[in-house]
């Protein structure tokens, strides 16, 4: 902001920088406003980059943090009307489009901070601060709203919605986050519109669930977007397996989402592959279920209900593969972790994704799954020297060993 007004431009810190600092909370991060466009911002740092098409704006990193610039947007009524499900290789070069239904394919015709104000989603992310006379500038009353913990969309609901179905969403996580009410006129042509969401890429909804899942009120998120309808347009097979799944695995998904919260809260890192895992583990124990009488080696059918558990939910949301990959082997450890044999405990213990199959193993059992002992069993393992590690592996062995006695004693298996 500082270089910015330095080189005679016009800056502001706008949306959850000022909308978080007001509330006495800490900033996930800082945007930027200005009427430099970017190829001026683009001069003054040389750590910039200009990103995105749809809606151009520019990355500037200090160090880790990544500051967005985006320079004051006007309104554009649609004169550049764009039938729906024209490639958008066809629209690259305009600055304004719209779909036919109202959707905005592109966003780069550049105005004042007033119109500015009046193109961003909700009052309170309407906030403008500069150093530039200290001014904190309200174009959109969100400051009362803010006060009254209202989220309250800036013009009609309806037509903001069309232009871009992600603000539904957006309305979701921020009255989550920050545990605000969203404005009745807000709110209620949401249930309507969900549909709208179809029209998203899978991508920008990845980028979009993570966000939701990630802000730290991923409970209170999740149960709002089932009350919205919007889950099953982002995470429609766990929605479904809530109705068909067993209570076990569904409870499983409401502790991954309470640990994410908390993980979150105390400065812990979560990684998108252990949510997934857990979101789609109800999916994962259904599609197992299912093929059942398929005569299938239990380890085929683990990969076929593996594989389709994350195929069905590719559809929705673009996880990269590097993420499906780690899924895939929180589950996979899941079998290995019950062998434990020195050897099979050695490579398993040893494997980069064993700390995240251990935390996903007691979370089973902590959502009522009976594993005799299993997460306390790797727990003193971790805990232990070499000579009680030796000790714990050999008395599973033993165990197993007595079981193998029994059984043959009682060929039917049935315990007396
Ligand atoms: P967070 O704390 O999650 O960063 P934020 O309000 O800063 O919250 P960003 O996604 O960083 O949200 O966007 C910055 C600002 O850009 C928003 O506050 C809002 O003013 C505007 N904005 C972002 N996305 C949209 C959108 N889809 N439609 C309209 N305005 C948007
Ligand atoms: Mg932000």
């Amino acid at each position: 902001m500082y270089r910015l007004l330095g080189a005679d431009f016009h800056a502001y810190i706008v949306g959850g920088g000022v909308r978080d600092m007001l509330l006495g909370n800490e900033p996930k991060d800082f945007d930027i406003a200005t009427n430099a466009k970017p190829e001026e911002v683009k001069k003054l740092f040389k750590n910039a980059r200009v990103i995105g098409r749809r809606f151009k704006i520019v990355h500037i990193r200090f160090g880790r943090e990544i500051i967005e610039v985006t320079t004051f947007r006007a309104n554009h009524n649609p004169q550049n009307q764009i039938a729906d499900h024209v490639p958008l290789r066809q629209i690259r070069g305009l600055d304004s489009a719209h779909s036919k239904s109202g959707m905005i394919l592109r966003d780069n015709v550049y105005g004042d901070i007033d119109e500015d104000a009046m193109r961003r989603d909700f009052t309170v992310n309407a906030l403008y601060y500069t150093t530039r006379n200290f001014e904190l500038l309200d174009f959109a009353e969100g400051l009362t709203d803010l006060n009254n913990k209202q989220i309250r969309i800036i013009g009609d609901a309806e037509d903001r919605y069309k232009e871009d179905p992600v603000r539904m969403l957006r309305a979701i996580r921020f009255a989550a986050k920050l545990n605000f009410e969203i404005e009745e006129k807000t709110n209620k042509p949401i249930n309507d519109l969900a549909y709208l969401l179809d029209s998203v890429s899978s991508a920008r909804l990845f980028d979009e669930t993570l966000k939701l899942l990630i802000g730290g009120s991923a409970q209170r998120t999740f149960n709002l977007l089932r009350k919205y309808q919007l889950g099953s347009y982002l995470l429609a097979p766990t929605i479904e397996a809530f109705e068909q799944g067993d209570v076990i695995s569904t409870n499983l998904v409401e502790l991954a989402l309470r640990n994410t919260d908390q993980r979150l809260a105390q400065g812990k890192s979560v990684t998108p592959a252990f949510l997934f895992a857990a979101l789609l583990w109800p999916v994962l124990k259904l599609k197992l279920a299912a093929s059942k009488n398929q005569n299938l080696h239990p380890q085929q059918a683990f990969q076929q209900a593996a594989q389709a558990a994350l195929m069905e939910q590719l559809d929705y949301t673009a996880i990269p593969k590097r993420f499906t990959v780690a899924s895939r082997e929180i589950w996979e450890l899941q079998n290995r972790l019950q062998r434990r044999n020195k050897q099979s405990v050695e490579s398993v213990f040893n494997h980069p994704r064993f700390r995240a199959a251990y935390d996903f193993l007691l979370l089973r059992e902590e959502a009522g799954e009976e594993l005799n002992g299993l997460g306390q069993w790797w727990t003193n393992f971790q805990n232990g020297d070499t000579k009680l590690r030796m000790e714990l592996i050999a008395a599973v062995s033993k165990s197993k060993k007595r079981r193998g006695r029994r059984r043959k004693r009682n060929p039917s298996g049935v315990s007396e």
